[in-house]
């Protein structure tokens, strides 16, 4: 008997995902694996952060917690201390009751709830979303799942290796009033550029003039910079200039939680009316796709965003990744340029946050896979924390070698 589903086409497989299964596939004993976006110690190893240490503990020995179902927008402690994190604790759209919240399954989760929303409640109906060329692959996938027209805006600028401000304010231009402009407020992935607050000012200065929706996904705060407030300026700064907008909080990198899906859907609205509006219908949305999200994650990093001291320890651990991470792209160009490495590439020290945008090429990075055992996506994007101070000469001297014979 034939199946149901005979005419089911087999889907690629994800490659940053496929990426690591080679890696681990791989032998080699000095094979570098600089494709996924997680953070790693110096000895190559993931890091569970010490101040996340301490708060699971602290969970175990509180025995009252029991398992039952969060709120269908999940733990209210954590929504609250998410909202504050991004938008800043004086901030005053808060204190008039107009920013609301939705924890979800991390910040993929994040995107797609604000972009199923958008797909069901945007005013202008047929409206586009413009992403970043190139943007976070994922981008495109959400959108375009929940039925959204996806447009791309120029961002990265090959022959500068940084931003094209010229094209992107452009595309703002051009675009028709009121379309959805999805932003990463910093640590910008694959390209590792982000616009300067003069930048930001021109970015603003147009999305107002045209009436467009900024939809900011923050995936990064803390991680670019290593200060929280300094990542978060691009949308304090917007909040400021009166838009509404939707963020999307992952705290994936910064708590390094990736496996626990710890998110939130920031929404500023114009009114507390509007607001609670929003919330109602992200509500009734999520209850029909995952019922409630998980508590584990979320109760984590509630309990040290609500606690001064907690909060400090965790500064402490994201300067400790954001400078090691630092520290690889200083190392990583001075090598480059003791060995005279054809090209510039100050752009490595540049570039700011967890990934570095190369220019390196896809028939480059084959030979790099192939010869050195070096796993990178075909765009050239190196995930920085995959170096440390026992392969970063190794990765050099590879690069060095594909720049000069392919
Ligand atoms: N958005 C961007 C730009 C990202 O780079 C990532 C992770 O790589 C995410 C969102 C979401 O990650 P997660 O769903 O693990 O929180």
């Amino acid at each position: 008997k034939p199946s149901f589903f005979e005419q089911v086409q087999g889907a690629p497989a994800d490659v940053i995902f496929a990426l690591t299964s080679s890696y681990k596939a791989d032998s080699h004993t000095q094979k570098v694996n600089l494709g996924v976006g997680a953070y790693r110690t110096e000895e190559g190893k993931p890091w569970v952060l010490p101040i996340v240490k301490k708060a699971k503990h602290l969970l175990v020995e509180n025995e009252e917690l029991d398992h039952e179902y969060l709120p269908i927008l999940g733990l209210e402690t954590f929504r609250k201390a998410a909202v504050k994190l991004i938008l800043g604790y004086n901030s005053k759209a808060i204190a008039e009751g107009r920013v609301g919240a939705a924890q979800c399954i991390s910040g993929t989760g994040a995107v797609y709830a604000g972009a199923h929303f958008l797909s069901k409640h945007y005013p202008i109906k047929g409206a586009a979303c413009y992403i970043s060329k190139p943007t976070w692959a994922n981008h495109r996938a959400i959108f375009e799942g929940v039925g959204m027209q996806v447009l791309e805006y120029p961002y990265w600028d090959p022959a500068t290796k940084g931003l094209d401000l010229k094209g992107m304010l452009g595309t703002m231009q051009s675009a028709p009033n009121g379309s959805i402009f999805l932003i990463h407020p910093c640590a910008h992935n694959p390209t590792g550029v982000d616009p300067t607050n003069d930048q930001w000012r021109q970015i603003a200065d147009v999305m107002e003039a045209k009436g467009h929706f900024p939809f900011f996904d923050c995936a990064y705060q803390g991680f670019a910079s290593g200060n929280l407030d300094k990542d978060a300026y691009s949308v304090r700064y917007f909040v400021d200039r009166g838009f509404e907008m939707f963020i999307a909080q992952s705290f994936s990198k910064n708590f390094g939680l990736y496996s626990e899906r710890a998110g939130n859907l920031t929404v500023v609205a114009r009114s507390v009316e509007v607001k609670n509006r929003i919330e109602s219908q992200i509500a009734k949305a999520q209850r029909a796709v995952i019922s409630n999200p998980p508590a584990y994650g979320s109760r984590i990093v509630s309990v040290v965003l609500n606690n001064k001291q907690y909060y400090q320890e965790w500064e402490q651990n994201l300067s400790t990744m954001a400078n090691r991470i630092i520290d690889m792209r200083n190392v990583l160009y001075e090598e480059l340029v003791k060995l005279g490495t054809p090209g510039t590439w100050n752009h490595i020290v540049d570039q700011i946050g967890m990934f570095s945008f190369t220019g390196l090429t896809a028939p480059q990075v084959k030979v790099l896979k192939e010869k050195y055992h070096v796993y990178l996506t075909d765009n050239g994007r190196i995930s920085m924390a995959g170096l440390n101070s026992k392969n970063v000469k190794y990765f050099a001297q590879a690069i060095d070698f594909v720049v000069r014979n392919h």
